[in-house]
């Protein structure tokens, strides 16, 4: 089975703060910086890219395109699924889409949610992307424990079909079985705050149970200067939840990359007949 490494291609306030912030000009240089780490550990990432980001930096896009990394969509504006009505979901997907085919003359067959906003509320939105010609979707996180998610999605992916007749592979992100519930451990704060030797454990596990494992990570949690440079107040639970961590977050993922050799997520949708899973939509 396969270990998946995914970048979340955005900007930090933008993305997290508030969807109407411009996106900075620090966003750019720590993509530039995530595409030297990866080069150096010789590795190709799925990176989903958002709309926003690509309109100021299309250099980066082809950049990522360049270098062999698959260039997926996050999306154009980074509003949550559950926000916006199906119209305005398309809308903002075909912007996406669009953009991104333009700059890099690739077609865009991945998606991801901003902030895993695909929830059962918006189930809906598999049924939009198969019909704009996605050939998977990667934002269901199917931990308990997660801000977002749907706790009793299969943690592998799956084949999803949809009321239409047409249907989309889901990489759900990773989690870790435990006795009674499910981890989340794919990325972000996890990853952060994890000791290293604990999230080894967890790819492993999977990998070697022959089962999937979608990793996550955002550019600017390689930046550990970020708050320091702010031209705004930042409470303390912000700064704590979006900061803590990032210290130390660049010397583990390199460790995974270094063990754990990730394959693309377009390869490990179309690799395989993944189960038939049939939604309540
Ligand atoms: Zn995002």
């Amino acid at each position: 089975m396969s270990f998946v490494c995914t970048v979340d291609v955005e900007d930090w306030a933008q993305s997290t703060l508030d969807t109407n912030l411009p996106i900075t000009e620090r966003a750019g240089l720590q993509v530039e910086h995530l595409l030297d780490l990866l080069a150096e550990e010789n590795v190709r990432a799925t990176c989903f890219i958002l709309g926003k980001f690509a309109e100021k930096f299309p250099s980066c896009v082809k950049r990522i395109a360049a270098e062999g990394h698959e260039v997926a969509s996050h999306g154009y504006g980074h509003v949550e699924l559950f926000r916006l009505l199906p119209s305005e979901f398309r809308e903002d997907v075909q912007r996406s889409k669009g953009q991104l085919e333009a700059l890099t003359g690739l077609a865009v067959k991945g998606y991801r949610a901003p902030c895993l906003s695909l929830i059962k509320e918006s189930l809906w939105a598999l049924e939009v992307l198969a019909e704009e010609g996605f050939v998977y979707d990667s934002s269901i996180n199917p931990g308990v424990m997660a801000r977002f998610g749907i706790s009793d999605w299969p943690p592998q992916p799956v084949r999803v079909k949809l009321p239409s007749g047409l249907s989309l592979v889901e990489l759900p992100l990773a989690t870790l079985q435990l006795p009674g519930y499910r981890f989340p451990v794919a990325g972000g704060g996890y990853h952060r705050l994890l000791p290293w030797m604990v999230i080894r454990f967890a790819v492993a596990k999977r990998l070697a149970g022959g089962e999937a494992f979608v990793a996550y990570c955002h550019p600017y949690e390689f930046d550990c200067e970020e708050f320091s440079h702010l031209t705004f107040p930042l409470p303390l639970k912000t700064r704590l939840h979006q900061g803590l961590g990032r210290k130390g977050f660049e010397a583990k993922f390199k460790k995974m990359l270094q063990e754990f050799k990730p394959d693309l997520a377009l390869h490990v949708a179309e690799q395989a007949q993944w189960p038939l899973y049939l939604p309540a939509i």
